[in-house]
């Protein structure tokens, strides 16, 4: 068999247990092989019946005497055993596992490997493992490291350790090493049929770990070349209209600016500017901190468009957020003649007017805006718009696909190394330094037990300062869609705090509202008729309020370090002083620990790497939730494999040649990448 053969075609899997495969991800043999074990029971230890002691866990090999059934006082089946060696007779017990009886016959050998223990005040092995030890046998269940399955979806580790041993054995001839070995020495890997030997039935644990490494190895490879693939074809597409920038423009656009550019926004500008150069469309990806200005690098962008003659789309994720881009890219562009409009679904009959810069929904843009002039597409907020809405961009001309430029933006921290992973096919801008004076914002980590206190603080605050207050409600689902749930905590959570701030005036916010009641209640918050804003999590994180300079977060231990310090960008956005303060009820040295790092001086990328190495990869970035599937052997803080495994991909790539069988196996032929 290969290892691309349909698990469908293997030995005694019906559709029933198809099905189950399926929802591990695992539709080949080749993906059964790559469910990696959890860990490894250590069985090794094969003892004689007379050394047998209570406590350990051993593998006992022996003549089957006997085996019943037998009733206990309260209804309860026990299968009792008797199994001897050469050294002596031992007994056996289960519970309820009647079938055992028929199961195992009498008289045969068998290995049984579990917990010795007593019953019956006599030493027994209880609840073994078995399986069956006669002439020829393999033990793989027994007497050997025994690999743990993460158990789902009624797929017991027993049933895929079968599974595992006999498509090991079965593709182990077919199991063809896709490396060259020259590649494997360099990097000093396994062979792959090693690797998943090694990974299943590991004779020690040490060559465990080169195995994982190997298969990670395969894993972070596969990542890049599929997104240098999606790299190559978007670079197959010419740029729908070519910007080129007269002299002098970029003056004229510093000139306009009422601020001094950062030293990582003249970088990413002048990245920006290289990119329009060419005959490819620009396809790049700007991440910075909430407020590190990722607005201007994109109305530059928007600027060269527009003395070309040409137009911009700016896509905002949600209604909130494009009018406050539309507010932004007016005051940028006061001076300089460029016509903004926004799009709002209330004005859908209305004609926009001559206008360089659409700003509106991705859905709203699509309805209204005719591309045919469009230059360059800004979408904000990565997450929500993914490769394919990005593939709708292109259109097709006979021979020719055309695509305009896109810039894409996100806040959310990820790490150079990681991003190079999961947009792979982008180029990367990163605004790592703030604009000069901006305010740190004060972060006390809280317990309930300040509760009162707080509250009290801040009804000063507001009546001394006039300042505006959010309050975050808890992240309830991990999905970080906005549930029914979440609607109810936040509703419930603003009645609460209506009784506790009594002659205040607060709103509530939450994604099932009408677009139309977010906006109003959005504004009363903005002109300060509202003081305190109740939100669930997941709404308009970009909210530009300078006013608002107090943020209560709930359950902050449900967060990534990132992910809160995102939140609390919402605030401290004005020349007023800041405060954060983050409730929590975890007793978890390590919540904690991880948690008081917010109230230190850190940027979001280093909280976020932070996180990495405290939180583990698991969700550090809210990737779950923004559709990315988790690395299922690899791990992100192994940022040597990832820079490695990149470089070997984009050799692979530019050398097909060298790489036949890699190439063949995930159809990359006639790749190669323009420099
Ligand atoms: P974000 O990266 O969160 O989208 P914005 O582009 O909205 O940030 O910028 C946040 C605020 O900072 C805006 O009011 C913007 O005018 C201002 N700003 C941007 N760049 C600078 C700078 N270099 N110096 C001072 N203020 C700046
Ligand atoms: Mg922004």
């Amino acid at each position: 068999m290969e290892l691309s053969t349909p698990i469908t075609k293997f030995p005694n899997i019906g559709p029933a247990y198809a099905r189950k495969l399926e929802r591990l991800n695992v539709f080949t043999l080749e993906d059964l092989l790559n469910h990696i074990p959890t860990r490894y029971q250590d069985f090794r230890s094969v003892v004689k019946i007379k050394a047998l002691s209570q406590g350990k866990n051993v593998t006992v090999q022996g003549k089957l005497d006997s085996i019943k059934n037998v009733y206990t006082r309260y209804g309860k089946k026990l299968q009792v055993a008797k199994i001897s060696d050469a050294t002596g007779q031992t007994t056996i017990v289960w519970f309820n596992q009647t079938y055992l009886v028929k199961n195992l016959k009498v008289g045969e050998r068998y290995s049984f490997s579990g917990k010795v223990g007593g019953f019956n005040n006599k030493t027994a092995l209880i609840s073994p493992d078995y399986e069956y030890a006669g002439e020829n046998a393999t033990l793989i269940h027994t007497a050997r490291l025994v690999p743990i399955y993460p158990a789902t979806y009624g797929l017991s580790s027993k049933w895929l350790r079968s599974k595992v041993y006999l498509a090991i054995a079965m593709t182990k001839s077919k199991a063809q090493e896709f490396l060259p070995i020259v590649t494997l020495k360099k990097h000093n890997l396994l062979t792959i049929d090693k690797a998943y030997e090694f990974a299943h039935f590991p004779d020690n644990l040490m060559r465990v770990d080169r195995a994982i490494e190997r298969l990670g190895f395969n894993e972070l490879l596969f990542h890049h070349l599929t997104s240098l693939k999606r790299k190559k074809a978007w670079q197959e597409n010419k740029v729908a209209h070519k910007i080129t920038l007269p002299k002098g423009s970029f003056s004229e656009f510093i000139k306009a600016l009422p601020f001094k550019l950062t030293t990582s926004q003249n970088l990413a500008i002048e990245e920006v500017q290289d990119d329009l150069k060419k005959d490819k469309p620009m396809n790049r990806l700007l991440e910075g901190d909430v407020g590190s200005g990722k607005t201007v690098v994109a109305a530059f962008a928007a600027f060269c468009a527009f003395t070309c003659g040409y137009q911009t789309v700016l896509m905002a994720p949600t209604q909130i957020l494009a009018e406050q881009h539309f507010n932004t890219l007016n005051k940028l562009f006061a001076s300089l003649k460029v016509r903004v409009s926004l799009i709002t679904s209330s004005i859908t009959s209305k004609p926009l007017g001559k206008t360089d810069i659409f700003v509106g929904t991705h859905a709203l843009i699509h309805k209204r805006v005719n591309f045919g002039n469009v230059a360059l597409v800004v979408i904000d907020e990565q997450h929500r718009f993914g490769v394919e809405q990005r593939a709708h961009l292109i259109s097709k001309s006979k021979h020719q696909k055309y695509s305009p430029n896109v810039l894409t933006m996100t806040a959310t921290p990820i790490p150079r190394t990681i991003a190079l992973t999961l947009y792979g096919d982008l180029d990367l801008s990163i605004l790592s330094d703030m604009p000069k004076g901006r305010q740190k914002i004060t972060t006390w980590l809280l317990r309930a037990d300040k509760r009162a206190g707080a509250y009290e603080w801040i009804k000063n605050q507001i009546k001394k300062d006039k300042v505006q207050v959010f309050v975050v409600c808890p992240l309830i689902d991990e999905s970080n869609a906005e549930t029914m749930k979440s609607v109810k905590a936040a509703t419930k959570e603003f009645l609460n705090l209506k009784e506790i701030f009594k002659g205040f005036k607060l709103g509530l916010l939450h994604g099932r509202q009408k677009s139309k009641d977010k906006t109003a209640i959005l504004n009363s918050f903005r002109s300060g008729k509202i003081d305190i804003l109740v939100a669930t999590p997941v709404v308009e994180v970009g909210i530009d309020v300078a006013n608002a300079t107090i943020m209560i977060i709930e359950a902050g231990e449900r967060y990534g370090l990132a992910q809160l310090h995102q939140l609390r960008g919402r605030i401290g956005r004005g020349s007023k002083k800041s405060y954060c303060m983050i409730f929590t009820t975890t007793g978890s040295q390590k919540s904690l620990v991880r948690l008081k790092a917010l109230s230190q001086d850190h940027s979001g990328f280093e909280l976020a790497e932070l996180d990495l190495k405290l939180r583990g990869p698991g969700d550090v970035f809210g990737l779950r939730q923004h559709g990315f599937n988790e690395l299922k052997v690899a791990s992100w803080s192994n940022t040597e494999q990832i820079k490695t495994t990149r470089s070997l991909a984009e050799d692979i790539v530019n050398n097909p040649k060298n790489y036949a069988i890699i190439v063949k196996k995930l159809g990359l032929e006639n790749t190669s990448l323009p420099n």
